[in-house]
């Protein structure tokens, strides 16, 4: 995405991981307790889901996880495992990018394959995008210092600076037209829509409130 995601984009991506979140009864201002989900919670969810834990050499080189959606199973290697369960930043960005690609219903005929160093196309963006909403909700962290993200949603402090960095760039980039397109009607009436349609929207709709509200344009500066 050479333009960056708009916020269509980004709504579909954030809308499945508050559609998680809010199946799991967790809060937004809650850490993503990302092995207990795997291991138990997951299950209510996508039934039949398979977690299974590899040793390192047996899962090719360079390779750190893998998920399929149907049926829906991640594959991990032991080490990125033992150090999720510790409660490591990029361990656990790991389990919570391949949870993506099951929760957005990525391209069922193929393995998603995540190695060092590989965020190669749109369906590996969106994984990644879901991942550090899942971990980080942008609702949650507005206003919160590097740190207190770090404390509270157990990320490192450079995850955490990159996510607000992310974010910030492009609020600015879409506040730019946020005026047209807040007339749009897609953007006018979609939420009541689907809030309407019923409770598997509630994530949609919930990140689409948070993304209206970020999209006001700003008060002009007297
Ligand atoms: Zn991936």
């Amino acid at each position: 995405m050479l333009l960056g995601p708009t916020y269509v984009d980004v709504l579909r991506v954030s809308g499945a991981a508050a559609n998680l979140r809010l199946n799991l009864g967790l809060s937004d201002d809650e850490s993503f307790p990302v092995i207990d989900v795997l291991e138990f919670d997951i299950q209510r969810i996508y039934a039949g889901f398979v977690l299974i834990i590899r040793a390192d050499e047996q899962l090719g080189e360079e390779t750190l996880a893998f998920a399929k959606t149907a049926p829906p199973q991640i594959t991990v290697c032991n080490e990125i495992y033992c150090r999720a369960a510790l409660g490591n930043s990029f361990a656990r960005y790991v389990l919570a990018h391949e949870l993506g690609h099951i929760c957005l219903s990525h391209n069922k005929e193929r393995e998603h394959v995540l190695r060092w160093g590989t965020i190669s196309n749109n369906l590996e963006w969106e994984a990644d995008e879901f991942a550090s909403e899942i971990l980080m909700p942008t609702r949650a962290i507005e206003g919160m210092t590097m740190l207190g993200i770090a404390s509270r949603f157990k990320v490192s402090p450079g995850f955490a600076r990159q996510r607000v960095s992310v974010i910030k760039k492009r609020m600015k980039r879409w506040r730019a037209s946020a005026n047209m397109r807040l007339k749009e009607p897609f953007w006018a009436n979609s939420h009541v829509d689907l809030a309407l349609r019923g409770p598997q929207y509630r994530g949609l709709v919930h990140a689409l409130e948070q993304l209206k509200k970020c999209l006001t344009p700003l008060p002009n500066k007297a």
